[in-house]
């Protein structure tokens, strides 16, 4: 019998499990992962940004959470030796819409008490000689780290602290009793007093494993990526994106320096028929047949049919794609495309249609379950972590 079990190997999983550890020492813990490593899905396959807050409602636990996110993962990468960059990012506007949607960002970033300075299009080109645009808002402390390594970090130390990890266990039945829960894997049963999940794209599976229904389903939405040839790696000093469309809940395809020396551009996204499907040609029956019966995402897809075919015409076009880049990085060409992993979001999608926008927990008597964790989740990963602590210790004393 174990007093905590947690499900799932990302870094909510990873981050949850060593601070939960912190918090009680002398507990038994064990971590269930169906995988052979850590940080195989959403965390292994991103975009690698520590993000410092821009976009999030001011209030929402997306605002509060990855301000405390960027500040807690630069002191983590400090304390364990990780590579990171604080090299800042440059929205950039490109036409009048987006000034006006940069303005509202602008007003936005005070709201989040983000420091950050207005460029107009000279300021823009000194900063960025490569890049063109109408104005553009530089955000100092965003950065860069593979969320790979900060996740393996954190398995290292839960391990140290005494818990225990387990890999290639997939979890197919969870039963919530009086005094404990009982998870069912291929390799066996296991009993802990009080279970974490936090099951990225299964999140809803593994929540109606409690025999909950969690209000949600969640849509994956593949992102895909192409790198830059290793002559343009100097192409561009900070990370830049678009001014996103308010109406999206994408950030559009940016340029991303990443920790070893590479840029990537990306990623788009585009409704991928399989969860955990990596490839364009992947697709999950079950997956698919969940997707097209589901009346919430039926009506997300419904309401944003012409923007989902022209993402998933660029998909299928690199020529398309590329103008997404070109329009505030005219020199890039298709050869400067070259071909880089794609990875898959976890978006809850609510029973009556809504993308859920902020992060999202579902909590039994016994269990704590992260429902909607998207981006900026791997950048609040440490918060979330030290979040559902609190949660699990208000079941523990309650
Ligand atoms: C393309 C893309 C770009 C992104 N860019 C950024 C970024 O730049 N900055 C940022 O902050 N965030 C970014 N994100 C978001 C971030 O990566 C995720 O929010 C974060 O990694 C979520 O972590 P997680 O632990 O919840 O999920 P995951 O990393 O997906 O982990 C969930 C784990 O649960 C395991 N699991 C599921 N079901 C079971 C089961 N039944 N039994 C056992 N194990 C199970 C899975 O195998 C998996 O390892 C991006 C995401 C994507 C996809």
């Amino acid at each position: 019998m174990h007093d905590f079990i947690i499900i799932g190997g990302g870094i909510l999983g990873m981050s949850t499990a060593m601070q939960l550890q912190q918090a009680y020492p002398d507990r038994r813990m064990l971590l269930l992962e169906k995988e052979r490593g850590p940080a195989q899905h959403q965390t292994g396959h991103n975009s690698g940004v520590i993000h410092a807050g821009v976009y999030y409602t001011p209030g929402s636990l997306k605002a509060r959470f990855c301000l405390a996110g960027n500040r807690a993962t630069v002191a983590f990468c400090e304390a364990h030796g990780i590579p990171f960059d604080t090299c800042g990012k440059l929205l950039v506007a490109t036409n009048d819409l987006e000034m006006q949607r940069m303005k509202a960002l602008w007003e936005r970033t005070e709201a989040n008490g983000l420091e950050r300075e207005w460029l107009g299009p000279e300021a823009l080109a000194e900063r960025e000689p490569n890049i063109t645009g109408v104005g553009g808002i530089f955000v100092p402390s965003s950065g860069i780290v593979d969320y790979a390594e900060v996740t393996r970090a954190m398995a290292a130390e839960f391990e140290r602290l005494g818990g225990e990890i387990r890999y290639g266990v997939e979890v197919t039945g969870l039963e919530e009793r009086r005094r404990e829960v009982v998870v069912t894997g291929r390799q066996g049963e296991f009993s802990g007093c009080y279970l974490v999940t936090c099951s990225g794209l299964m999140a809803d599976r593994v929540i109606r494993l409690l025999g909950r229904d969690p209000g949600f389903t969640i849509c994956p939405f593949r992102g895909e990526y192409y790198r830059l040839p290793e002559t343009h790696n100097r192409i561009v000093n900070h990370l830049i994106y678009p001014i996103p469309d308010p109406s999206m809940p994408f950030l559009g395809v940016h340029l991303t320096r990443m920790i070893d020396g590479s840029v990537t551009v990306g990623p788009n996204a585009v409704l991928a028929f399989k969860r955990e499907g990596y490839r364009r040609r992947d697709v999950s029956l079950t997956d698919l047949a969940q997707m097209v019966t589901d009346p919430g995402i039926l009506r997300v897809l419904g309401r944003n049919l012409r923007p989902g075919l022209v993402e998933m015409k660029n998909s299928l076009h690199r020529r398309g794609y590329l103008e997404l880049v070109r329009k505030y990085c005219p020199s890039l060409t298709l050869e400067d495309l070259e071909p880089w992993p794609a990875g898959v979001r976890a978006q809850a999608v609510s029973r009556d249609g809504r993308l859920v926008d902020d992060f999202l927990f579902v909590n039994t008597r016994r269990t704590v379950n992260v429902g909607n964790a998207p981006s900026p989740a791997a950048t609040s990963a440490l918060p979330i972590g030290a979040h559902i602590v609190e949660q699990v210790k208000a079941l523990v004393e309650g």
